[in-house]
């Protein structure tokens, strides 16, 4: 997986809806194991390498490796601190590989999956914290994401549209803003219960 691409990766791993995974399209599912096999890069003699491919029978065990992402990458957008207890495993570095792009370097023979993606995972918030810095949590409907532009701060347009609109309220009173919308309505139900055409004014100029 290209590394830039791999805290976006993070991000939608921590909010993959497991339960509509089982239910949706039949691609989905492959997809995402194809996806977390290139993410965790792991060597063919792996023990660890059978456990991805067991999750398309039971990816009902994908839930507690997707919760554990979504606390680790929350604690990253709230600037939280994040603890866990690790069981460890042996470590084998491949200096041949160092230089190379792609493939990781460092491969750790861990216990448990979720071990192993946990570890990654930090390896690669770690590695690259400037991109990690984009890893956010929406204030409007607190979910996370990771930004696509330095400056993002909500997670999507309707988000931040809502977001103005309450401190337009903010700041003219819900009165006149409930007023208004309240005009707004009566004239546009006015027009179409009569099935009026609105014809243009002529431009002032035109007027005696
Ligand atoms: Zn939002």
């Amino acid at each position: 997986m290209p590394k830039a691409r791999v805290l976006a990766w993070l991000v939608q791993f921590a909010q993959t809806d497991v339960a509509s995974l089982q239910g949706g399209p039949p691609g989905d599912l492959p997809n995402l194991i194809y996806e977390l096999r290139q993410w965790l890069d792991l060597e063919p003699d792996e023990p660890l390498s059978r456990s991805v491919p067991e999750l398309e029978a039971q990816p009902a065990r994908l839930q507690p490796l997707v919760d554990r992402m979504a606390q680790l990458l929350e604690a990253v957008a709230d600037g939280r601190r994040f603890e866990a207890s690790y069981s460890g495993g042996s470590v084998i570095l491949e200096a041949g590989r160092l230089r190379s792009e792609g493939g990781r370097a460092l491969s750790y023979r861990d216990a448990s999956l979720e071990d192993a993606i946990l570890r990654l995972a930090l390896d690669d918030l770690y590695e690259n914290v400037k991109a990690t810095g984009r890893i956010r949590r929406c204030p409007e409907c607190s979910a996370l994401f990771f930004a696509t532009r330095v400056n993002q701060k909500y997670c999507c347009h309707a988000c931040a549209n809502k977001r103005a609109s309450r401190l337009y309220r903010a700041a003219h009173g819900p009165e006149r803003a409930d007023r208004q919308h309240q005009r707004y309505e009566r004239k546009l139900r006015e027009r179409l219960g009569r099935n009026v055409k609105v014809r243009r004014r002529p431009r002032s100029s035109a007027r005696p």
